[in-house]
């Protein structure tokens, strides 16, 4: 697993110039935010990971989650990050002042970035374990762990559905930086996936 999470830390450092992985429960200002959303979002500081530029914010220290879970928050991320460097402020903007009534573009972004997480599930456990995922996925997409970014259960389920079945019949890893996050997860050459 070890060798699994330095080959996604790789990529992430090749792709993100100065990356750093900070647990969030040190700097000041993240424990603040954890305490104001707690309202809303109660597991902000010990379940997620958030990321701003090159510095991905851990609900503990690295050494401290396991192996495979880091690697698969970093992947997660790298989208994330990704997406922060080539649409700039636009990211930004979007994704803090969405409103939090029915529709956001945060719901877009984070589309994107938990397309890896059903990849992921795809590699652990075959089509079951997407479904499973693609569950949890609707009641994170429209409850409040984002703010209700895609609200109504059956709304999110079918924003979800293209992503679901781009994992399902494979044509998700076909794609940049799916591609490259899947090899990497594997261990492969991407032009072998
Ligand atoms: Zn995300």
């Amino acid at each position: 697993m070890r060798k699994r999470l330095d080959r996604i830390h790789l990529l992430c450092q090749q792709n993100v110039p100065g990356l750093r992985l900070v647990n969030k429960q040190h700097v000041w200002w993240m424990r603040w935010l954890g305490w104001a959303l707690k309202p809303v979002v109660p597991e902000f500081s010990s379940r997620f990971t958030t990321v701003i530029g090159n510095t991905v914010y851990l609900p503990d220290d690295p050494e401290n989650l396991s192996p495979n879970m880091l690697a698969s928050t970093l992947a997660h991320e790298l989208v994330h990050q990704l997406d922060q460097q080539r649409y700039g402020v636009v990211f930004y903007l979007t994704y803090g002042f969405g409103l939090p009534t029915g529709r956001t573009m945060r719901a877009y972004w984070e589309r994107r970035a938990y397309a890896v997480d059903l990849m992921l599930a795809m590699e652990a456990g075959g089509p079951d374990s997407v479904r499973r995922t693609a569950n949890r996925l609707v009641e994170i997409f429209c409850g409040p762990s984002y703010f209700w970014m895609w609200s109504g259960r059956m709304s999110a389920s079918e924003y979800l559905r293209p992503v679901v079945e781009d994992v399902l019949d494979g044509t998700l890893n076909t794609r940049e930086p799916y591609r490259s996050i899947l090899a990497a997860w594997r261990g492969v050459d991407p032009e072998l996936l």
